[in-house]
């Protein structure tokens, strides 16, 4: 068998992706957005030998105005395929028809695929397909590419379509006087034109192609003839030669809708326009988006993402957990009883050391509560001397102390009288002074680190390797992997809003209030693709034509969080904001109005001044989405999170660890204890380089490092402060609570956000700018925007909440965060200056 290619060719939207998938079995990203597939795939046909599919970037006519079209029409007219399937959607067929009106000029033989016939079918309307096959001259096959319907036919017929031959030649369809102009141009044209392309190559230069006007060496006076042709008809039917061929195709399309396609008639509303009133009304439309996407982060983040998050962190990567959770109940119990008794103790000792009552006798005892290894004398030594402690304290004596809640950092005041310091003391000794230990509760599975280095002891690890494995490696990449759960949800989330239909309705709604500031809503769908990856937001830019809309999104992108943000993002709201629900959505929310904000302060510089592109856009109907696709899109994205993890992430945690575990300590260079940590290398250069960050307020090393290492991926923030604030997540979320403040901690969220993305995504950025003055343009705008933004929330942060204090730095930084606030708010509201 011969081989041959089929070009799989339609509007956005229409389901070519999805039939491509079906055909080859593969798995292309199906989206509801132009701009998914900017460049064509190529896969084999299962079932079929030497035959293989191309699946184009979806169009809406083969004008040269669009990267995609130029693509695709240069594609087709090469010698590769040998036929051409037209996917058309047939709930919206005469918009869908227009393309294959043009299609049917290159030449090849064209198959139409009627899909989303289930869809037609459920409307109630009726297509004709035989006589809609005669009228077009193409053969016409009814296809569910969704449900698997027809797709072996129309891939067959196609087959057999490109077996007959190359030829195939479409029928005038224009009125008379077009006709007479596009044949009178045919004729002036190169005689090494094929026949079957005369008539494409003519109706292109009657609309002044300027690319295939390029593409052909056509003599001086047949290029003179032609335009005195294409003239007198836009003189005679007053109007441009592109307007009128469009035209033209309209009324050859609705001559033939009229005849093949009966609607189901009478006011029937379908339900996607009942919910689409709703969700893209004027009003309502911005509130619910708000709400769906505060939702969305809010849920997955917070809700139910930490409980499978607390789950990994805690358990699989911390000291283990209860299977099934039995006896979880029981040891928290017991847990709570030993820490609120060990509370009263050290309330009293303190009391008594501010009194000047002798304390030594409980400081001094063997300190058995703190070692599993002491002897049974030393723990009866350590209770004489408590009890002995409590009597010298009057039953009535009462005591106040603070206790701070650990999952809410709440800190509340509380009382206990000498006869509760009796009673502590007596619970303390009923443990054996000894806290709880999960592992006798119910049934307990060590966590990976626990299992971990009983295996490294066992086998008499060295111990500088033991350290590397599980202060470096497992600290870092296991810090990183505990957040896959939620940003597994999160994926999940985001698929099916994607798959249901709604994302492109967000496009649609953004798309009008981009346009009220002279922004494309085009410029919203790289940053919708990029919620889940920048590096396909980047190059989803492709589709914009305008080249300063194109470079503008390319540069702010990358703002919106993406999957590898979630993580640090989660961090910071766990360890800085006791689990805040409004952590994760502000983040999300920050993006985007960073995006806004930017977007409006460029369009109104000369670099970027311009009207916006026009956007077209297909509302597909809302379906619910098949639960294999939506948690197929979820794992596909989480594993190569995953696969990062294991190979980038991996890298830099074992550097980190190295740099800040080694260092130079009283004049000689070795390995480091946890709390010498300050004289690392590590701490050597993020102390040099802190000073930049101090006007942000997280000037100390770890944070600096941190977004350094961030540089490389994002998720590496959360390793590295994983390593540097100590292995396990409790300790490292207790010290990062104490490194940074709340308004110190939501600065550095802010800039770790919006400052230059990640390795990959920054190497997209130099792909796509594609040169190489833009591209640092492009870094320099992200880090220095990003910076603003930190200041701003830092210095006016605490001046709102009364923490500022008043010292040179503080003054001076102020004094900018205010100039660049003001600068930024008239850069927004200044009308933009007409162009002349
Ligand atoms: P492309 O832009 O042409 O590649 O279109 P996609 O393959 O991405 O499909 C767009 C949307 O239409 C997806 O949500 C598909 O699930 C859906 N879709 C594709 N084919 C059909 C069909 O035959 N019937 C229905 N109901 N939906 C379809
Ligand atoms: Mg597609």
């Amino acid at each position: 068998m011969t081989k041959m290619k089929i070009a799989l060719a339609g509007n956005p939207n229409s389901g070519k992706t999805t039939m491509f998938n079906a055909l080859t079995g593969a798995n292309q990203y199906v989206g509801n957005w132009p701009g998914v597939t900017v460049e064509k795939v190529e896969g084999k046909v299962r079932g079929r030998d030497g035959v293989t599919v191309t699946d184009l970037p979806g169009i809406y006519s083969l004008s040269p105005y669009t990267p995609e079209e130029v693509v695709s029409r240069t594609y087709l007219l090469s010698g590769e395929p040998s036929a051409v399937l037209n996917i058309v959607d047939g709930s919206n067929i005469e918009r869908n028809l227009y393309l294959t009106t043009q299609l049917m000029e290159l030449g090849k033989p064209v198959v139409i695929a009627l899909n989303m016939i289930d869809v037609v079918n459920k409307k109630g309307d009726k297509i004709d397909v035989e006589r809609l096959s005669s009228l077009l001259g193409c053969k016409v096959v009814e296809t569910s590419a969704l449900k698997g319907k027809g797709i072996d036919k129309a891939c067959e017929k196609a087959c057999r379509e490109a077996e007959k031959g190359e030829s195939f030649a479409v029928r005038p369809c224009f009125s008379a006087d077009v006709e007479e102009a596009v044949s009178a141009v045919s004729g002036l044209l190169p005689s090494e034109i094929k026949p079957v392309l005369r008539r494409w190559y003519a109706i292109k230069l009657l609309e002044r192609d300027s690319a295939v006007l390029k593409s052909l060496s056509l003599h001086e006076q047949a290029a003179l003839k032609i335009e005195s042709i294409a003239a007198d008809l836009e003189k005679k039917r007053e109007d441009d030669t592109e307007s009128i061929i469009t035209n033209e195709r309209y009324n050859y399309i609705s001559k033939i809708v009229s005849e093949c396609v009966v609607k189901k008639s009478g006011g029937h509303v379908s339900l996607t326009d009942k919910i689409d009133r709703v969700v893209t009304n004027r009003f309502l439309a911005l509130p619910i988006f708000a709400v769906v996407m505060w939702l969305v982060y809010f849920v997955s983040v917070t809700t139910v993402g930490t409980v499978f998050t607390d789950w990994a962190n805690d358990g699989l990567f911390g000291d283990g957990w209860h299977l099934f959770t039995i006896g979880a109940g029981s040891y928290e119990e017991a847990a709570g009883e030993y820490s609120d008794a060990s509370a009263v103790l050290d309330a009293f000792v303190t009391y008594a050391d501010s009194t000047g009552t002798d304390t030594s006798a409980v400081l001094e005892a063997p300190e058995a509560g703190e070692d599993e290894t002491s002897s049974e004398e030393d723990v009866v030594l350590r209770e004489e001397a408590l009890v002995s402690f409590a009597a010298q304290f009057d039953d009535d004596l009462e005591v106040s102390y603070q206790v701070t809640d650990e999952e809410t950092l709440d800190e509340t005041c509380e009382t206990a009288t000498g006869s509760d310091l009796k009673t502590a003391v007596s619970i303390l000794s009923s443990y054996g002074l000894l806290e709880p230990d999960p592992a006798d509760y119910g049934i307990w599975v060590p966590g990976i680190p626990v299992v971990i280095e009983n295996g490294l002891d066992v086998i008499g690890c060295a111990d500088w390797l033991k350290a590397l494995i599980l202060d470096g490696i497992v600290a870092g990449v296991g810090a990183v992997l505990g957040f896959v759960p939620q940003m597994l949800i999160l994926f999940f989330f985001l698929a099916w809003l994607e798959s249901c239909g709604y994302m492109s309705r967000i496009a649609f709604i953004l798309d009008r209030v981009f346009r009220r500031f002279g922004l494309s809503g085009k410029s919203f769908i790289p940053v919708l693709v990029g919620t889940g990856c920048g590096v396909p937001g980047i190059m989803a830019s492709r589709t914009i034509e305008n080249q300063n809309d194109r470079r503008m999104t390319i540069m702010t992108t990358t703002f919106i969080p993406c999957g590898a943000k979630v993580p640090f993002i989660a961090m910071i709201a766990g360890a800085i904001f006791g689990g805040a629900g409004w952590v994760a959505p502000s983040a999300y929310f920050l993006g985007i109005g960073a995006i806004l904000v930017s977007g409006i302060m460029l369009k109104k510089t000369k670099l970027f001044a311009g009207d916006p592109a026009p956007f077209f856009m297909e509302l597909p109907s809302y379906h619910l989405p098949t639960v294999g696709n939506v948690l197929h899109s979820m794992w596909e994205r989480g594993w190569s999170f995953i696969k990062k993890a294991g190979t980038i992430i991996l890298l830099a945690t074992i550097l980190v660890w190295f740099l800040s575990y080694f260092g130079w300590t009283d004049g000689s260079f070795g390995m480091l204890e946890e709390d010498q940590m300050d004289s690392s290398i590590l701490a050597l250069i993020g102390n040099a380089i802190a000073w930049i960050f101090a006007p942000l307020g997280f000037g100390n090393w770890q944070a600096t490092v941190a977004s350094i290492t961030g540089l490389i991926a994002k998720e590496n923030i959360v390793g590295t402060l994983g390593i540097l604030y100590n292995s396990d997540t409790a300790t490292v979320y207790q010290n990062m609570g104490a490194a940074f403040t709340g308004i110190t901690g939501f600065a550095f969220l802010a800039f770790n956000l919006l400052c230059a993305p990640c390795f990959a995504a920054i190497g997209a950025i130099k792909r796509e700018m594609n040169d190489t003055k833009w591209f640092w343009r492009a870094i320099a705008y992200q880090c220095g925007f990003a910076y603003v933004v930190a200041l701003i929330v830092n210095q006016l942060g605490m001046v709102i909440t009364g923490t500022f204090v008043l010292n040179p730095l503080n003054v001076i930084s102020l004094v900018f965060a205010v100039a660049f606030l003001v600068l930024i708010v008239y850069m927004v509201v200044r009308p933009a200056k007409k162009r002349a």
